[in-house]
């Protein structure tokens, strides 16, 4: 009989509540920074199912665990990936329910994530320049994400939050126009700044774009106040005045906040990553499949895990190769 622990506590004392779960590999959109132009997606067979996924959960679950984000690649191309959603949503324990997407399969799937129980929506939006939008995503539509935006919101998702990557010379000089769209539409952004993850076509340091230099931008059109608001996640919040918009800072490079990492990752493939910058993982898939109506071993494999969580990532823009080669597409975001 298993002794389980009533919580995930690692060997830096640091207690994982937090989990993403990435359900497939594949998206619709390529965008520059996450993938590169031809990629080649895992067979099937080798994809978590998912009914494999809700065991995951679940057992991290019965450890304590109270926060899954479902991700991707783009987690709602998956075929019945709402079924997913609706299981975690039944599970006493689960607290918080949330997802990343890209917003394109929104308009008709918004209603069926909040039926399910889904409680925040992260949206990615790196331009509202229709152009532009397509050059980022190599093939994505901008107008077909600001519809889903809209659905979100009509179904009665009020927390909905914009994710945004700025890169140099690309999208950089867009910052105050989508913070502006964020205010109009009553909604929160955070500013990602990039990271090397994943081999792209091109060089991180030369489109790289601190969020120190971000903020500067936008206090010069917005006045702001820092807020303590503190989501268990890395960023940081400021909460701009006479608005309803908060702005977030997610600065991996130049604000370290490892120590208060609260968080592990699971890959399609059934890869435990306990951090997203470094390459330490236990393989669950193999467990998952030898036990398939037992799931003792997997419990105990993912409490083993926590030996081997990393005190931190290790970014740095100067390497000449990533630092980590999977794409953030493989991991989930
Ligand atoms: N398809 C979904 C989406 O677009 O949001 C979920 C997966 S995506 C990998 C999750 C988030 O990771 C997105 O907000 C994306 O902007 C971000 N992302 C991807 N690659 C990144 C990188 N190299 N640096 C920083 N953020 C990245």
């Amino acid at each position: 009989m298993l002794n389980k622990p009533h919580q995930l506590i690692d060997a830096f004392g640091r207690t994982v509540d937090y989990i993403r779960l990435s359900i497939t590999d594949r998206c619709d959109f390529r965008c520059t920074y996450c993938m590169g132009e031809e990629m080649s997606f895992l067979p099937r067979d080798e994809v978590l199912s998912l009914e494999e996924c809700a065991r995951i959960v679940k057992a991290f679950v019965s450890l304590g665990v109270s926060k899954v984000r479902i991700t991707g690649g783009e987690p709602l191309v998956r075929k019945n990936a709402i079924w997913l959603f609706e299981e975690i949503g039944k599970m006493s324990g689960v607290r918080e329910l949330v997802t990343t997407t890209n917003g394109s399969q929104l308009e008709q799937q918004a209603e069926a994530l909040k039926q399910a129980g889904v409680k925040r929506i992260n949206i990615s939006l790196d331009s509202l320049n229709n152009a532009r939008f397509k050059a980022i995503t190599r093939v994505g539509e901008l107008e077909k994400v600001l519809r889903g935006i809209q659905a979100a919101k009509k179904v009665g998702f009020d927390n909905i939050k914009l994710n945004t990557v700025l890169m140099r010379g690309i999208n950089d000089d867009e910052t105050l126009e989508l913070v502006q769209f964020a205010i109009d539409q009553k909604i929160d952004i955070s500013f990602i700044e990039e990271m090397p993850i994943g081999d792209v076509n091109h060089q991180r340091n030369d489109s790289f774009v601190s969020n120190t230099e971000t903020l500067s931008t936008i206090q010069t059109a917005y006045p702001m106040t820092s807020s303590s608001l503190n989501t268990g996640g890395p960023a940081r919040y400021w909460q701009v005045e006479n608005s309803s918009t908060k702005i977030g800072f997610i600065s991996p490079h130049s604000h370290n906040f490892c120590e208060a990492c609260n968080r592990v990752r699971i890959s399609c493939k059934g890869e435990l990553y306990l951090c997203l910058g470094q390459e330490d993982k236990i393989e669950l898939m193999p467990i998952l499949r030898a036990h398939p109506n037992n799931d003792e071993p997997l419990i105990q494999a993912i409490i083993d895990s926590m030996s081997i969580k990393p005190k931190g990532h290790d970014f740095d823009l100067q390497r000449a190769t990533p630092a980590v080669v999977r794409f953030m597409s493989h991991t989930g975001g």
